[in-house]
């Protein structure tokens, strides 16, 4: 069976999955994903604009994520409770953009890409209570302009309200996390794991950790996040609770290595998951948008009892264990959200008007398995001692365990959170800007981003909506970037496809 999907970074050959995903995605699940998108574009054309529709819509776009959902009986389901609610007469299939002109599909396609990242932010928002009927209508209204024939001119335009539009959900989860548990605050983090029952939580959902911490309190089982989860520990209704107790692994390309033969339960919240291995396919869990064939789904009543079961029958490490990050490291230092690193602004704007801060960079973005992102390890290593790194979503464990010290106070490294705390580092720049009375693209700052997944598609659009340029991306640039609009990208927004950390940073910082 033929499909084609080329949404992610390690799509086949840089142009596309046609046989089988580079993920583990088979075909019939890569054409089940796009029925499934085929069906999203016809309800948002037929259906009544509702809370139903738009929670369908939302969770069907983040069902097709990378790394999400491998389960065809799942998704089947889901594309059934869709039809039901398509209320006239309507045809519309994804592989008609998939076969159009390489520009209109380029432009449609980034627009599909991050209303799919964009649909994980509106969920994550939502399952805390935080929805926007305004911002929710532009997922029906971006859907139907897909299904149209439109010119270049209003496909660009949409693509650049998406970014707009993903800012303002960004926005929203910020809200929603910190009106929640709390203002992110600095904490360390330790790698090392103690001997006894736990509990692997991984993926990016905050109220499934906490549902999790309160049903295991006082059941001697200990909590460790994993992946996009670290950042959790920096909230204080979350870290209050005493066995939430560091974080074990890297990032999620690691799972296989990582996880293997763990004596432990593993939650999966959202994405990355990866085929799971036959070592530990026993004591894997799912819940919410991720599934996975065979392994145990726990529903939206969220009981957790049989997770915690399989923790204290497997029953954890004997001994206490030393683990570390990838350079050594075995602590790690979070909690530099907006609110944080803007209650120290006027110590940053006199470090950078002394010249004892020379630019600040912000690296990371999403992580995945290619040997090129070394990169991002060597281009922290390499920044000068007088330079700041902001980071935040995966691509951090490239480098988070390094102790690259202070300057003035101010540590050098400053993990701001998930993939969504992009709005954390937006916020800070616009600060700094109105102080410095000058535009972002004026202040000695820098965008060096990996991407792997679809959150990072909606991301790279809300940047360039707010026009910002001399972005460096990597390892490499989207498949579905045709050359005249990656052109139009380069001509606009100088964006660039990374090269030598040395290249990069003798170019950013001479800027
Ligand atoms: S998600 Fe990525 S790796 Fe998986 S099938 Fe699509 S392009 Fe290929
Ligand atoms: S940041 Fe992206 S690549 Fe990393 S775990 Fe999240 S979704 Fe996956």
């Amino acid at each position: 069976m033929n499909m084609f999907c080329f949404q992610c970074e390690q799509t086949a050959q840089g142009k596309g999955c046609t046989l089988q995903g580079v993920c583990g995605k088979k075909a019939n699940t890569s054409n089940l994903q796009d029925e499934l998108t085929s069906k999203l574009i016809e309800l948002a054309n037929c259906g009544e604009k509702n809370e139903i529709n738009t929670e369908l819509i939302i969770d069907g776009l983040f069902t097709t994520i990378t790394n999400v959902n491998f389960d065809d009986k799942s998704i089947k389901k889901f594309i059934k409770k869709v039809q039901r609610n398509i209320k006239c007469d309507t045809n519309f299939d994804i592989k008609t953009v998939w076969d159009c002109n390489e520009d209109t599909r380029s432009l449609k396609s980034l627009i599909l890409f991050g209303l799919k990242g964009m649909a994980a932010y509106a969920h994550h928002s939502r399952v805390l209570g935080y929805k926007d009927n305004d911002i929710d209508n532009f997922f029906y209204e971006a859907l139907q302009e897909i299904s149209k024939n439109l010119p270049t001119y209003e496909l660009l335009n949409l693509v650049l309200k998406t970014g707009e539009i993903n800012l303002k959900y960004m926005q929203l989860l910020d809200k929603a996390n910190t009106e929640t548990y709390g203002i992110p605050e600095p904490r360390k983090v330790t790698t090392n794991i103690e001997k006894g029952p736990f509990i692997i939580v991984t993926g990016h959902d905050l109220r499934d950790l906490s549902l999790l911490l309160e049903q295991t309190k006082d059941k001697g089982i200990n909590i460790y996040t994993h992946g996009e989860m670290l950042p959790c520990h920096a909230y204080p209704k979350l870290n209050k609770y005493s066995h939430l107790k560091g974080n074990f692994g890297t990032a999620w390309q690691n799972q296989q290595k990582e996880f293997d033969n763990v004596p432990a339960a593993i939650l999966f919240t959202t994405n990355c998951i990866m085929p799971v291995k036959d070592s530990y396919k026993d004591r894997v869990f799912t819940t919410s948008v991720v599934e996975y064939p065979d392994m145990v789904h726990i529903d939206e009543n969220k009981d957790f009892t049989p997770v915690i079961e399989k923790s204290i029958e497997l029953g954890g490490y004997k001994e206490d264990k030393k683990m570390t990050g990838i350079n050594g490291g075995d602590t790690l230092t979070v909690g530099f959200g907006h609110k944080t690193v803007l209650s120290v602004v006027d110590k940053v704007i006199d470090a950078i008007k002394s010249g004892d801060v020379k630019h600040i960079f912000l690296v990371g973005g999403c992580d995945g398995a290619r040997p090129g992102r070394n990169y991002y390890t060597d281009f922290v290593k390499k920044a000068p001692k007088n330079t700041i790194i902001l980071t935040l979503a995966c691509g951090k464990y490239r480098f988070n365990d390094m102790d690259l010290g202070e300057i003035n106070g101010i540590p050098r490294l400053l993990d701001m959170g998930q993939c969504n705390d992009a709005y954390s580092a937006i916020k800070v720049a616009v600060e700094i800007s109105k102080v410095l009375n000058c535009s972002i693209n004026d202040l000695p700052l820098s965008f060096v981003l990996s991407w792997y997944e679809q959150k990072a598609v909606c991301i790279l659009l809300t940047l360039l909506y707010l026009g910002i340029e001399n972005i460096k991306l990597g390892p490499t640039l989207p498949a579905f970037l045709s050359s005249n609009i990656l052109n139009i990208l380069v001509d606009k927004y100088k964006i660039k496809q990374i090269k030598t950390p040395e290249e990069d940073l003798k170019e950013l910082l001479s800027r």
